[in-house]
């Protein structure tokens, strides 16, 4: 069994488990992110339903992935690519969900505008879903 990802685990005070390290390595091979019944699907009787969503949730919790919600309101996983940690996440690039392939895109490079709000208002975390055609779709009906 590949335990490549002790490591990580190790440094965000986690044991290191085999199911553990097989959800990062399926999250951190796949270049759009994962949901749940996707990852059910990947792993097979590998990892029980509630084991799963425990460690997502602790990795969550962690700042070792992110959780982006789709247009159908699932929720889909990513490695964190930036500096997040136990207390805040940094993920503040734009995602992007393709409406033909059904894919979620980290779009790392493109970061969220600042947003203004009314006065009275602190904001704590901002997420911008675009949906559109992705790159690979476009191509594809050209
Ligand atoms: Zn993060
Ligand atoms: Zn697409
Ligand atoms: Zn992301």
């Amino acid at each position: 069994m590949d335990r490549k990802f002790d490591q990580l685990l190790e440094k965000h005070n986690l044991k290191k488990t085999v199911p553990r390290n097989s959800v990062l390595e399926v999250l951190s091979t796949r270049e759009v992110a994962t949901s749940q019944p996707d990852l059910e699907e990947i792993l097979g009787k590998e990892i029980d339903r509630v084991t799963l969503y425990r460690i997502l949730k602790t990795f969550e919790e962690k700042g070792i992935i992110h959780k982006i919600i789709d247009m159908n309101g699932t929720a889909n996983y990513a490695v964190c690519h930036s500096s997040c940690t136990e207390s805040q996440h940094h993920d503040e690039h734009l995602h992007f969900n393709c409406i033909v392939c059904h894919h979620i895109y980290c779009l790392n490079e493109m970061h969220i505008p600042v947003i203004s709000l009314p006065r009275g208002f602190k904001s704590e975390s901002v997420s911008l879903v675009v949906s559109g055609v992705c790159d690979k779709c476009n191509a594809r009906v050209k």
